[in-house]
């Protein structure tokens, strides 16, 4: 009897030569293109340059991380240089951007006056968990934060795996009970979900990652104090607009609503 050694279906990856060429950029590849622009505004390296090669080859990671392996001469180099000349073509005449793909000018309007430390912080981020597990591990919930939000899809995923472990979600919140005579409530706006919900509500609160997104590292522990525990409502106004709120600027507009 012949005998079948091809994996199993589930375990195949994705056919090669099969993306199409002119895939418009994700978000974390524009944030790659800007950083490489600001690194050199002066002077772009040549489209056959190793900073033009590790650019590519970064992006086709992303690509393969957000939708399985690309095809072989996907984003070259070349091709890749003109995506950050879109950068130029944005800092020299402002003019331009309706003529600019869209997400260019998202990423060009939240960064493009920042100092390319800033920038290079989320593009290193964004480097080094391409490759995480972790970033594959969830399909699209980022989605959910995301609605008005510029920010990049990888670390988002990262960010939402780390707040959904369970098992750290379970430790947290029996952490929180023992330090609070066994209640569980919002720690920016005290809402108790087992008040206001008698019994049905009993054990439920959200878990939030506190760190920021470009602090974020493929494989790290998450720690107990990486976690704050909020209603849904105080999790959902943090990751509504960009920057994400952290817990003192989430403070700061409750405060702002009890002032009135
Ligand atoms: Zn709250
Ligand atoms: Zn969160």
């Amino acid at each position: 009897m012949a005998r079948n050694n091809s994996p199993p279906a589930l375990y195949r990856s994705p056919k090669a030569n099969s993306t199409p060429k002119n895939v418009p950029l994700s978000q974390d590849e524009w944030i790659l293109c800007l950083e490489v622009y600001l690194r050199h505004r002066g002077r772009l390296p040549k489209g056959n340059s190793r900073e033009m090669h590790e650019l590519s080859e970064s992006m086709r990671r992303i690509r393969a991380a957000l939708a399985g392996k690309p095809a072989e001469h996907f984003r070259p180099p070349y091709g890749v240089l003109r995506r950050v000349q879109e950068f130029q073509y944005l800092d020299r005449d402002p003019e331009c951007a309706d003529k600019k793909p869209k997400r260019a000018c998202d990423v060009w309007n939240v960064w493009g006056e920042k100092p390319h430390a800033t920038v290079a912080q989320i593009a290193e981020a964004i480097k080094k968990c391409i490759v995480a597990e972790e970033v594959q591990a969830v399909g699209d919930v980022h989605l959910e934060y995301n609605y008005h939000v510029v920010e990049s899809q990888i670390l988002t995923r990262v960010h939402t795996v780390r707040e959904r472990n369970q098992r750290i979600v379970i430790l947290k919140k029996e952490k929180f009970q023992d330090e609070n005579k066994g209640r569980l409530f919002c720690e920016a706006c005290d809402f108790d979900f087992a008040n206001r919900y008698p019994r049905h509500g009993d054990g439920y609160i959200e878990c939030h990652h506190i760190k920021p997104l470009s602090e974020l590292r493929p494989g790290e522990e998450t720690a107990l104090d990486d976690l704050a525990l909020l209603c849904s409502n105080c999790h959902r106004m943090v990751h509504y607009r960009r920057p994400w709120l952290d817990m003192r600027g989430l403070e700061q507009v409750l405060n702002r609503a009890d002032a009135r």
